[in-house]
């Protein structure tokens, strides 16, 4: 049967930044803060999302034995400065249209996976950052975003991919943690422009801009739209501000050329006045979906 060994080496193979084990124990820590705050996570059940059944791994592959955690570092590449100030960066080249970048590593790891006698499922409703932390890979912001320990200069530019499988494999030691330095004065929480961030390592999703420019239905609440500014799709401020980023974002990378590519066909002015044949021809193949282009698109 494939060794912890042999699949850390596929993983690192195909460039995952990191790898770690956990058990598939249920996460009732989850479960409790789901229940407890349906008034803010209600709408995610609403929709269909699944939330709540996605804390127990069994719900999702019978026989559930262990959880691989993977993760992708989205930010070794630079992004034209135009464009990191209108979009968060995990969306700037990110694969969920076109599937030919991180859809299809993960599709190789599930094949050598399963070539070698293991099933698994990658779902979406696993709290993918708790799954990490326990599989050791890193820590919590109070930003509520995930900060790994080994990679990517300990950044939070990194996002985890869960794969429930039906083998048990040696968990990992735990790294379920605040790793906030106790001189940070909640620079993220100062800087959130919409007050989604609380303060105590809690978010009200329904405030926050990343949430709402791929959740959000309909136009954007009216109370919100100034405090949002100039983002577009997604929102960095309470990762531009925090002091465990520094390293990372100083850090000269090279200059991602397919983002490069495409930065004049994003200027603010041309998505303004865009219609339903420019966001399919320049946009709709790369982003996901986007109010802006909605709009456009429905011209
Ligand atoms: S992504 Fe933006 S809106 Fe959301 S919590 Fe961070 S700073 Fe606030
Ligand atoms: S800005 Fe400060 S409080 Fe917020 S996540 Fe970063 S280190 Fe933690």
């Amino acid at each position: 049967m494939l060794t912890k060994k042999e699949i850390i080496t596929e993983a690192k193979r195909l460039k995952f930044a990191d790898i770690g084990f956990t058990g598939a124990e249920p996460f009732a820590s989850q479960k409790e803060y789901l229940m407890g705050r349906q008034e803010e996570y209600g709408w995610a059940e609403a929709i269909g999302l699944g939330l709540l059944s996605g804390t127990e791994p069994q719900n999702i592959l019978t026989g559930a034995k262990s959880i691989i955690v993977v993760l992708e570092s989205y930010f070794e590449e630079s992004f034209p400065l135009q464009m990191e100030r209108h979009f968060g960066r995990c969306y700037l080249d990110d694969d969920r249209v076109t599937k030919d970048k991180l859809a299809l590593k993960i599709k190789a790891l599930r094949k050598f996976l399963r070539e070698n006698g293991v099933d698994s499922k990658v779902p979406f409703n696993l709290p993918h950052r708790l799954s990490a932390a326990r599989a050791g890979l890193g820590t919590f912001g109070k930003n509520c975003l995930f900060y790994a320990r080994r990679v990517a200069a300990e950044s939070s530019f990194v996002f985890p991919i869960a794969l429930v499988v039906n083998h048990e494999f040696a968990a990992d030691e735990p790294s379920v943690s605040y790793g906030c330095p106790d001189w940070c004065r909640n620079a993220c929480v100062a800087a959130c422009p919409t007050r989604a961030l609380k303060g105590d390592g809690k978010i009200d999703p329904r405030r926050c801009i990343s949430f709402l420019t791929y959740y959000g239905g309909g136009l954007t609440p009216l109370e919100l739209r100034e405090p949002m500014g100039m983002y577009v799709y997604g929102c960095d401020r309470c990762q531009n501000v925090c002091p465990r980023n520094t390293p990372w974002m100083t850090m000269v990378k090279p200059l991602n050329p397919r983002v490069a590519a495409k930065a004049a066909d994003f200027e603010i002015s041309s998505m303004l006045h865009m219609d339903k044949q420019y966001f399919l021809e320049k946009s709709g193949r790369t982003c996901f979906t986007c109010p802006l282009m909605t709009f456009g698109a429905g011209k």
